[in-house]
């Protein structure tokens, strides 16, 4: 799960860790408001999507009056932010967080990430702050320190002695970066994040170090355990399909072809992908529906797939293991049945109780393709959708 910037700051600032004065806008009057409050020379007016490269992109702009605040405010609100993250159809700006102004000395980039290589916790420095850290990654590694932390003996002295030393920082700065680390790791560990990312974290004209832009994301799993970021979820931001598929505990991610999947096991999920691009098709989305589906499930899934006026065709990829390919099969009908099946659908079935589902499919008086294997199955739902 993401969160805004605006979000992001709220917990950086209850946590110890430095950001500057702001207040989020819905509307121009708002953000004059905002910036009358903050009484700062420079505000600077920041569209609130989840999304980076917003700078670039036209969606963060200076102000030096309110009533500038209020125009800018007025341009973002209702636009679509087109970044390099945002892909070309872009975001829509529902709000916009009017902050002081800081006078930027340096640009830093701080990450922090789960190692799954050392299982540990992962931090990364940068000098280069305020690019984009891929860039830097590529084009000058050398200055891109990284260190990943044990958690059984957690973030001691000598890491953050080898942050500073490895990036050559003034002794003023190491001061300075000392608690946000130290402050940073716990969060790390309070809040369940996947993935935090400060770019940049600056130095101001009072040498004192401040977060500028903070993107954090959260481990799915762990939402039930994290009530108080659950709520910051922001629907908007979501791809509806992901959302409704979340709901009914289904495992899915939009993809922009027209073959809808619906397959169990996250493994079988992407070999079904792959071979249904093999065959020069494209799927429309990723769907898991687990180990554990039964009838309710099969029909959710089919409902998110139906509902989706991309997908042209589907195909089902099955293998019954701890689920019986006869339960899948009642549950295919069953869906098939409710929602109505305007389009072609492929049916691969295998495993415990495949002769029972087969029979079950062949019974049903619905019009669909039984596959004898995978690639059979690939084959004829690219064929028929490609006929369509
Ligand atoms: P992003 O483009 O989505 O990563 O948004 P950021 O919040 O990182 O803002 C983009 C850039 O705008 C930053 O890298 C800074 O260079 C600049 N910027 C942001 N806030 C301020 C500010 O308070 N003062 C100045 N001078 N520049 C700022
Ligand atoms: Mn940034």
């Amino acid at each position: 799960m993401d969160i805004h910037e605006y979000q992001a700051k709220q917990l950086f600032k209850q946590n110890g860790i430095p950001v500057p004065e702001g207040y989020l806008a819905t509307n121009p009057l708002e953000a004059e408001f905002a910036m009358r409050r903050l009484g700062t020379e420079i505000a600077v007016v920041k569209a609130q999507v989840h999304a980076g490269g917003r700078g670039k992109g036209g969606g963060v702009k200076l102000a030096k009056t309110p009533e500038e605040a209020a125009k800018l405010a007025k341009e973002m609100i209702g636009m679509t932010l087109v970044t390099h993250q945002t892909g070309p159809e872009g975001k829509k700006v529902h709000k916009v967080y009017v902050e002081a102004g800081s006078k930027i000395v340096k640009e830093y980039y701080l990450a922090l990430v789960l190692d799954r290589e050392t299982a540990g916790i992962g931090f990364m420095f940068s000098t280069e702050g305020g690019m984009d850290i891929e860039e830097v990654a590529e084009k000058t590694p050398e200055k891109i320190v990284y260190i990943s932390v044990d958690p059984t003996t957690g973030l001691q002295g000598h890491h953050i002695r080898s942050i500073c030393f490895q990036a050559k920082l003034p002794a003023a700065e190491q001061k300075e970066l000392t608690p946000i680390l130290k402050n940073l790791y716990k969060m790390f560990l309070k809040y369940d994040y996947a993935m935090l990312e400060i770019n940049p974290l600056i130095i101001n004209d009072q040498g004192k170090m401040f977060v500028l832009d903070g993107k954090m994301n959260f481990d799915d799993n762990a939402m039930y355990r994290q009530k108080d970021i659950e709520v910051m979820r922001d629907f908007l931001e979501e791809d509806p399909r992901e959302v409704q598929a979340s709901k009914y505990g289904l495992s899915y991610i939009g993809l922009d072809g027209n073959i809808g999947c619906l397959v169990n096991g996250a493994g079988l999920a992407m070999a079904t992908m792959d071979i249904t691009k093999f065959f020069g098709g494209s799927p429309a989305n990723f769907l898991d529906v687990g180990g554990g589906a039964n009838q309710e499930t099969v029909t959710n899934a089919f409902k998110i797939l139906l509902s989706d006026s991309n997908v042209k065709g589907i195909f089902v990829n099955i293998f019954g293991g701890i689920m019986r390919c006869d339960v899948i099969a009642n549950g295919i009908v069953a869906a098939a049945k409710e929602l109505g099946l305007r389009i072609p659908m492929v049916v691969r079935l295998e495993g415990t109780n495949v002769e029972q589902g087969k029979e079950i499919l062949k019974n049903s008086g619905l019009d669909l393709y039984a596959a004898s294997d995978m690639a059979d199955g690939a084959k004829k739902i690219v064929e028929m959708v490609k006929k369509k």
